[in-house]
């Protein structure tokens, strides 16, 4: 049984860092800041000015291993300067900032995110997805809470490629069908009506910005737009994630996407969330909900999120392994509906025609 339900904490903006003092100074005066080689080299130095006008001092600033292991979090956890300060600032995109909750979950330290793109909402869950260091995927992992604060600079991220945002806005839209199609007909507690009732805003804002924001970040512009589609990405799910059991918190959608994993090809060329976005669409059709459906593929065709399998190269006779994949993840277990192949087969079936009929 679960005992804490927590609520996603958050400065978000252009100068989101100028808020460093406000809300760190209370842990301490000494940080260390870990992060992918990327991410470092466009914010450490934002980072590290804002920090010194608060009084705190990056007494170290360390790569953090480029994968997201038990490993990388031990070396870490070895490192003097790790041990000497008071508090983790962790910089980058999920993998670097998963390691961090791993490492200040082990060591007992506060942490606080900067996420550098906005592709999962990694920087304000506690959940940590862990990796072999050789990157097959190994386990997940529960920091006791999620990071104490997460300071999210939007020029930072409208500069990053617009793939992670793009993929982002796909793996987003899941979590706001996900978790209401896991748990119909459920009686649910109050954490988890939480979690199903702010799940609208893992889509609202999305529909009524994504367009404009993807624009946006192509030209590299910060804006409003970006703020609502960035917060939908990490602070929506995120608070969500938190909120919902384990249970809830995935579906069809994210089964067909492992599904499709079982391609090399597949997984090398076409990031998660355009996977799972294209299982949004499976899942609501394997739902007959129609009206969603066409919402769903006007604002997918917007943005050039997929809304075929083959867009991923995977031709009619290779379905039958991806759904029989899919069966096999623990993502159907909980569902309104008994999920097997044909409904699986149906629902990819009727979609081809749906659109097809829609496309002419
Ligand atoms: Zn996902």
């Amino acid at each position: 049984m679960r005992k804490n339900t927590f609520t996603s904490n958050y400065t978000i903006g252009d100068s989101a860092y100028d808020e460093i003092g406000n809300i760190c100074n209370i842990y301490g005066k000494k940080a260390v800041m870990i992060g992918g080689k990327t991410a470092l080299s466009k914010a450490s130095e934002e980072i590290k000015a804002a920090a010194k006008e608060s009084g705190i001092s990056i007494i170290d600033t360390l790569w953090y291993g480029g994968q997201a292991s038990f490993e990388n979090a031990e070396m870490l956890a070895a490192n003097e300067a790790v041990q000497g300060a008071d508090m983790i600032f962790s910089v980058g995109g999920g993998k670097a900032l998963d390691t961090c909750k791993i490492l200040t979950g082990k060591i007992e330290k506060p942490i606080f995110t900067f996420p550098t793109i906005a592709g999962t909402c990694a920087a304000m869950t506690s959940v940590c997805a862990v990796y072999y260091p050789d990157g097959v995927f190994r386990d997940v992992y529960f920091r006791h809470a999620p990071a104490e604060h997460s300071f999210i600079n939007t020029k930072i991220i409208a500069e990053a490629p617009t793939k992670y945002i793009w993929a982002g806005i796909g793996d987003t839209v899941a979590k706001a069908y996900e978790p209401e199609f896991s748990s119909r007909g459920e009686k649910l507690d109050f954490s988890n009506t939480m979690g199903v009732t702010l799940s609208s805003l893992c889509k609202e804002p999305i529909f009524n910005n994504g367009t404009k924001a993807i624009e946006d970040c192509k030209e590299k512009k910060s804006s409003e737009e970006v703020k609502e589609v960035v917060l939908s990405i990490i602070a929506a799910t995120g608070t969500v994630s938190n909120a919902l059991e384990m249970k809830y918190n995935s579906g069809a959608a994210h089964a067909i996407c492992y599904g499709f994993t079982i391609f090399p090809e597949v997984e090398e060329n076409h990031l998660h969330g355009e996977l799972v976005s294209y299982g949004v669409l499976v899942q609501t059709m394997m739902d007959n909900n129609i009206e969603e459906l066409e919402k769903l593929i006007k604002f997918y065709k917007s943005v050039n999120l997929p809304i075929s399998y083959k867009e991923f190269g995977v031709k009619e006779e290779e379905l039958e392994k991806v759904i029989e994949k899919a069966c096999s993840t623990a993502d159907i277990e909980q569902a309104c509906m008994k999920i097997d192949k044909e409904t699986f087969r149906n629902a990819i079936n009727k979609l081809e025609d749906f659109i097809n009929k829609k496309l002419v």
